[in-house]
């Protein structure tokens, strides 16, 4: 791990080891594993942040008769929300009466995912469970509350294992956060 990622001229620090990250990766898809027991679910991945946590995840929980597919929505520009949640792309396929569980980087004020979450209990699956890498439940402006989460985080902006600073350091294995002077 770096002991620092400099990035748009602002510094970010270690934050969660790729260790501390695959323990809590494999402590959730234990979880999910148990209750998702005898059923063939539909893993949502919120692109483009979940790419990395879903793919981990998914492996992990190891059900060969889960599908996976994509969903992609937008909230954030640089370090800061913009308040305003945009769909750019929806899903096609039909989720009624099925199993969903949505794998999501992080939760801020929790207005994408309750959004997500209203806009597909309207096409009426059997359940909807929600899983998150990052919560940051101090910023909670809706009271939304994962069902799954691997860190519960205070309301810092963070980057890296998906996560971005405009588009870039998604790439990183570990994940840093930014440095207060
Ligand atoms: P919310 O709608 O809960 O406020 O925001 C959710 C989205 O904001 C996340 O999917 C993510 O794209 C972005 N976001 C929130 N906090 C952070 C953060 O600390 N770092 C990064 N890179 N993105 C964040």
């Amino acid at each position: 791990m770096d002991n620092k990622v400099t990035v748009d001229g602002l510094t970010f620090v270690p934050y969660l080891t790729r260790d501390e990250i695959a323990t809590q990766v494999k402590r959730v898809a234990g979880e999910i594993r148990e209750d998702l027991e005898g059923k063939s679910p539909l893993f949502l991945c919120v692109l483009n942040g979940a790419f990395m946590f879903a793919a981990d995840l998914i492996r992990e929980i190891g059900i060969n008769d889960s599908r996976i597919n994509f969903v992609r929505y937008a909230s954030y520009e640089g370090t800061s929300s913009t308040g305003k949640i945009k769909e750019i792309m929806g899903l096609t396929e039909d989720i009624e009466g099925l199993d969903v569980v949505i794998v999501e980087d992080i939760v801020d004020t929790g207005l994408t995912a309750s959004m997500m979450v209203a806009d597909l209990k309207k096409r009426n699956p059997r359940s909807i469970m929600f899983a998150t890498l990052l919560h940051k439940p101090e910023s909670s402006k809706t009271g939304f509350k994962p069902d799954y989460v691997a860190f519960s985080i205070p309301p810092k902006f963070i980057i890296g294992y998906g996560l971005d600073l405009d588009g870039k350091v998604r790439n990183l294995k570990d994940i840093y956060v930014i440095k207060e002077d």
